[in-house]
């Protein structure tokens, strides 16, 4: 591994830096890093990484840019809105050093792709941003023995590691060995995040990157950084490696790759859907908004702010936050179809009153999104 004129004007600053010189350049122009996901945190980390010299990037994504992404995800811009995010991400990390390599994944990772995916990379890069996903990443980089560059965020609040129990430190298990119940833990399009959050926890996931390619400093194996930006505070606790750890234990129960959606309660997708009979169509939700006659009521679960956003004419608006208080006010015996963003709070709500004794009550299917998408698009969707 050589570097030529190019390269060594071009990271002189790096070749100055006793702990990187020359050695330590050439090791990270011969690394490879696995980036799975090329949004929020994806973007900070590809493009630090292509930017200081790692040879070659691969990312894998699916998805293509939307609107309600730039806010956060730097990879791409407002002309890449409808484009394939690695085909942008690729286009945006060359554009910052065309010396780096970078392969496209244009694909879901799942149980039957990641170990092939992962197997020619040295590190993997957590992007993600659901259970699913990081319990599968986590599960491949153990059995490939490859360290895992953790990171997640939501709203104000991120966090870090680096798995790697082959280098003496525990995986994402040893700390979580359950997921969260479905609905627990809000995802980012749910509970929202601070744009600039993924770029400080994608930023120490692409520093743990680099040292661990050059094999200098103190890693994250063995501790978890939290990072609160509202309090402007970072917090670090020690991880230790538990010995009854389904997949990295002393007594391995995990040795293959599983069905990671039925593992983190995911209905899986039926090809023929049936209609959920707690559930409604917005199209439902309109004959009973438009035919008082049904006696069908309609309840907006969402928060006040968001009620400033958007919002239904002729829906009342009763906060989930509030429910467990003013569930009075409603009539068990009354028929209701409930409403939130996506349908996720309005289903909980559902369950809670349901336990309160209300008979009739039903989840409108997609929420105020799918309101907009297929009702009326002059009701905002955020
Ligand atoms: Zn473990």
């Amino acid at each position: 591994m050589e570097l030529n004129n190019d390269e060594i004007r071009r990271y002189s600053r790096h070749l100055i830096l006793p702990e990187v010189g020359l050695a330590g350049q050439k090791k990270i122009k011969a690394a490879s890093v696995l980036c799975i996901g090329a949004g929020g945190l994806g973007s900070p980390i590809a493009m630090y990484l292509a930017a200081a010299g790692i040879g070659k990037i691969g990312i894998v994504d699916f998805d293509t840019v939307d609107f309600s992404n730039l806010q956060r995800q730097i990879l791409h811009t407002d002309a890449d809105v409808g484009r394939s995010k690695a085909e942008s991400a690729k286009e945006t990390i060359n554009g910052i050093n065309p010396h780096c390599e970078v392969v496209i994944h244009n694909t879901r990772i799942s149980s039957e792709n990641a170990l092939d995916l992962i197997r020619p990379y040295d590190i993997v890069v957590d992007g993600t941003d659901n259970f699913a996903t990081r319990y599968l990443t986590n599960d491949a980089c153990v059995i490939l023995k490859k360290p895992n560059v953790y990171g997640s965020i939501l709203r104000f609040e991120g966090q870090a590691s680096v798995f790697a129990p082959h280098l003496g430190g525990p995986c994402y298990r040893c700390l979580y060995p359950e997921p969260p119940p479905p609905g627990m833990v809000p995802s980012c399009a749910e509970g929202g995040v601070l744009g600039v959050l993924p770029g400080i926890v994608g930023c120490i996931q692409a520093t743990e990157i680099l040292k661990l390619a050059i094999g200098k400093g103190t890693s994250l194996v063995g501790r978890l950084v939290l990072f609160d930006a509202l309090k402007m505070e970072f917090k670090e606790l020690k991880l230790r490696r538990d010995p009854q750890c389904p997949v990295c234990g002393e007594h391995p129960t995990i040795k293959e790759l599983i069905d990671y959606e039925q593992f983190c309660g995911i209905a899986p997708d039926v090809a023929a859907p049936q209609a959920n009979p707690d559930e409604v169509t917005v199209q439902e939700m309109q004959r009973a908004l438009k035919d008082p006659k049904l006696g069908i009521k309609v309840v907006d679960v969402r928060e006040m702010f968001e009620h400033e956003i958007s919002r239904i004419d002729g829906v009342p608006l009763l906060p989930l936050s509030e429910l467990r208080q003013r569930f009075t006010e409603l009539d068990p015996n009354t028929q209701y179809y409930l409403l939130c963003k996506v349908g996720a709070r309005s289903h909980q709500a559902m369950e809670f009153l349901r336990q309160q004794g209300f008979k009739y009550v039903k989840n409108v299917k997609g929420g105020i999104v799918a309101w907009s998408d297929e009702i009326d698009r002059n009701v905002p969707r955020y």
